[in-house]
């Protein structure tokens, strides 16, 4: 039964998806969650994100929770797997299908691509209470709609030929991000109907990601700032459920000297390399440090961190945390 959560109580979660190796920017988002769960004494829960399975790599769970530990980022209880929740987002889904909030769509991307275009910022007028905030908006094309004349009772096209699409409410959504600030969006204009399956029949992870949180109380959400879009697929879910959405806490991506989102081509930066070339974790979480609050007045300089240890490094952090102070910038990794 997905119900509000008890706000009393604060959760907060940790969520890799076991796609490839963990780098440098995930390690960052993990030790702002860390301390930021720590400092309210909230409970931090691990959620492997394992729902996308065609590109979920078989060690990359392991890999992850190494990671972590590595890091001296300790979470509460056992690891919450996505893919041995099926049934919770089954029963959502079959909900939605029921009120007619999704309905099958058979449109590859190609065909998606050839009706529509993506959509731009520029061309969506803020109405001017939004005036302050920024309007976020999908990379991907708009779904043109093609599919979406299928209504409950209407027959469903062969099973593993569809996915499930969400109905966008049309309405301008907006929500104060701890770190982005204001940011609102034109769900028709900005996102449009969104998958919440895959065609194999699986769920998609904007509608895992929302069972989950609610499931577990989730009361804070800590993220790459790549996930803004996706935030606004959220909350229109939470809004159907009459469920608060969590507070939001988008973080900058890590990016490279070229100002580029951090790749390959800007070196190894798998957490897994640099354990086996015997770098010391406190590198990493004081650089981690440094980017989200080193311009602060009376942040200890380096050479008075310099004999700090993980655990001296993880209380400090701790004692000192608010997002209010955590940098804006994109940060860059030399
Ligand atoms: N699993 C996603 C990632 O590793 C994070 C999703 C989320 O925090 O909602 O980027």
């Amino acid at each position: 039964m997905l119900t509000n959560h008890n706000v009393a109580t604060p959760v907060c979660r940790l969520a890799p998806s076991p796609t490839g190796a963990q780098h440098l920017g995930n390690a960052r988002t993990f030790l702002l969650a860390y301390w930021s769960a720590r400092s309210q004494n909230a409970q931090l829960i691990l959620r492997i994100e394992d729902i996308d399975s065609p590109r979920v790599k078989p060690w990359a769970t392991v890999q992850a929770i190494e990671d972590l530990a590595w890091l001296g980022i300790e979470h509460d209880g056992e690891p919450i797997i996505q893919t041995q929740r099926t049934e919770l987002y089954q029963n959502l889904l079959d909900r939605l299908i029921a009120d007619d909030r999704v309905y099958p769509c058979t449109c590859s991307r190609k065909d998606i691509e050839t009706a529509s275009s993506a959509p731009h910022e520029q061309s969506i007028t803020r109405p001017n209470q939004l005036a302050a905030a920024r309007t976020v908006v999908a990379e991907n094309t708009l779904y043109p709609g093609t599919c979406s004349g299928w209504h409950p009772g209407d027959a469903f096209p062969t099973a593993g030929s569809y996915c499930l699409r969400w109905r966008v409410d049309k309405t301008w959504m907006q929500f104060d991000d701890l770190v982005a600030g204001q940011v609102c969006c034109k769900p028709d204009e900005s996102i449009g109907d969104f998958p919440v399956t895959r065609k194999e029949g699986v769920a998609a992870y904007q509608l895992a990601v929302v069972v989950d949180d609610i499931d577990a109380g989730v009361t804070e959400v800590v993220r790459g700032d790549d996930l803004l879009v996706s935030t606004f697929r959220q909350m229109q879910i939470y809004d159907y459920l009459g469920i608060t959405h969590p507070t939001y806490a988008h973080v900058p991506l890590v990016v490279g000297e070229d100002g580029r989102r951090l790749a390959k081509r800007h070196g190894d930066t798998r957490l897994s390399q640099y354990r086996e070339q015997g770098v010391a974790p406190e590198s990493i979480v004081a650089w981690a440090a440094r980017s989200a609050f080193g311009r602060i007045d009376g942040f200890p300089s380096e050479t008075e961190t310099a004999d700090w240890t993980l655990a001296r490094w993880h209380r400090e952090m701790i004692e000192r945390f608010d997002w209010a102070k955590v940098s804006r910038d994109r940060v860059q990794h030399s």
